[in-house]
């Protein structure tokens, strides 16, 4: 196996650092303070204004595998260049890669019509538009997308969709204008992973209410534009079915594998970047007559961390190289097990951080706390550490189902010379 970054990647690497240093830590403060005092239903015009930037030096879209739409580049080339973008909660949307909006592109790239593409895909790629995608419910446990009850219902040229929803990310976007909502339109079927569909729902058709922004630790927007969503008797043509009716499920697949491992990229970036602050910040403050980098425990937590991040990258560049190769169904024990292990080791590696930091740490004036924030909700959004771990020990098991019980590896017994007779105490 190559470790080394191939001739691509290298390309674009030094292009995005060099942007970071010039555009993205600058701004981090002004993205802060925008987010927090234009709050979540605003466009925060730093944003905006470094897109531009972004796409004139060539660093846009580069999620996309599809070389028609996107950079074409392959998983592997991609994720040293995301683990970078993940560094800062500024950079994602700067290069349009921002999570919801790339796996509702690769949704609209592999599944969607033409007529789809030019309506909905063609803004979004150009970053002109933002998406949601809206599964969550509050009143069923969602992390069994089985239990989802929004219903699609046909009606004529029509479709009906009628349901409650929450954690639609980017909902309160104002440049929010296409919805991915899944739900049931055959809730009798049998076969229960065939009774979803996933359809386009403009924002702006009658019956979509936007209810509510909600915080992730009290962030409102940043690290995550959550909120809460009502469809009361929305009615869409019926050519906004995404493959067809019956294939949600499948669908949420492809969606899913990608967005996860992107995810993680991002995490080790951000576990990077902690680790860094960590160390340069413990050099510099004195306790009890000598640095606090000196401290035994300190030293202790930084080898860890370097250990966990190290492993975490190892284990994402398996995965993206499975993806690439043998592709996403094939890759998904690598991809449970990554998305098991990126966020918990970026909660552990933050949280060391924030523990060494002082009270600085707990602050956000250095960032920690949103940071912090963004590890642990990756807990459980793309699905809870749970669902995932039952997934991968389901798969584990497969792999050893066949080979039937185990025998005794030997029946030996050791014959030893007679026990002495020990005398009776008393
Ligand atoms: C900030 C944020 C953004 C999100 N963005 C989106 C979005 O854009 N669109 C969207 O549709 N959803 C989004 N989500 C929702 C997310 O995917 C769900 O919260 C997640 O799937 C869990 O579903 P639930 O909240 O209904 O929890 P539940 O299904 O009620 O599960 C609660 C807990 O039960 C436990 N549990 C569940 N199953 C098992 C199991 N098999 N074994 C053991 N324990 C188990 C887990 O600890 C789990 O956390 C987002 C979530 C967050 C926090």
């Amino acid at each position: 196996m190559d470790f080394d970054h191939d001739a691509r990647t290298r390309e674009l690497l030094g292009p995005l650092e060099a942007f970071m240093d010039e555009h993205i830590y600058p701004n981090e403060d002004r993205f802060f303070a925008e987010s927090m005092e234009l709050g979540p239903w605003a466009v925060w015009p730093v944003v905006e204004e470094l897109k531009p930037l972004a796409r004139a030096a060539g660093l846009w879209n580069l999620f996309l595998p599809d070389a028609t739409h996107g950079a074409g580049l392959t998983n592997v080339q991609y994720a040293p260049l995301c683990e970078v973008m993940g560094r800062s909660h500024l950079a994602p949307e700067v290069f349009n890669c921002n999570a919801p909006d790339t796996g509702n592109m690769e949704v609209l790239a592999r599944y969607g019509t033409p007529e789809q593409q030019q309506r909905w895909l063609t803004p979004l790629l150009d970053g002109e538009i933002r998406s949601a995608f809206a599964m969550t419910e509050p009143a069923v446990a969602s992390s069994d997308a089985t239990n989802i009850e929004c219903s699609i219902r046909r009606d004529g040229d029509e479709y009906v969709i009628d349901g409650h929803k929450w954690y639609t990310t980017n909902a309160t976007h104002p440049r929010c204008e296409i919805f991915i909502v899944m739900g049931k339109s055959d809730p009798d079927n049998p076969d229960r992973y065939r009774q979803q569909s996933m359809i386009l729902v403009p924002r702006d058709t009658t019956g979509v209410e936007v209810l509510r922004p909600i915080p992730v630790f009290n962030f409102h927007g940043m690290p995550d534009r959550a909120s809460e969503v009502r469809f009361t008797e929305v009615r869409v043509p019926a050519g906004n079915m995404l493959l067809g009716e019956g294939r949600g499920f499948e669908i949420a697949q492809g969606r899913l594998g990608p967005g996860r491992i992107h995810h993680c990229m991002r995490l080790i970036g951000l576990a990077e970047r902690a680790l860094e602050m960590m160390c340069r910040r413990t050099q510099s403050r004195v306790a009890f007559g000598r640095p606090i980098a000196e401290q035994g425990v300190t030293l202790e937590r930084v080898a860890e961390a370097r250990i966990a991040i190290d492993q975490c990258r190892l284990l994402t560049l398996k995965a993206a190289h499975m993806m690439d190769t043998v592709g996403a169904k094939e890759a998904r024990r690598e991809i449970a097990m990554i998305k098991i292990a990126a966020p918990n080791m970026a909660c552990q590696v933050v949280d060391w951080a924030m523990q060494a930091f002082g009270g600085a740490g707990v602050n956000n004036d250095y960032g920690l706390a949103a940071m912090y924030a963004t590890a642990r909700l990756l807990r459980l959004a793309d699905g809870p550490d749970e669902v995932h771990r039952n997934q991968l020990g389901k798969l584990e098991m497969r792999r050893h189902a066949s080979a039937g019980p185990l025998e005794p590896r030997s029946t030996y017994v050791a014959t030893w010379p007679t026990a002495p007779t020990v005398p009776a105490h008393g």
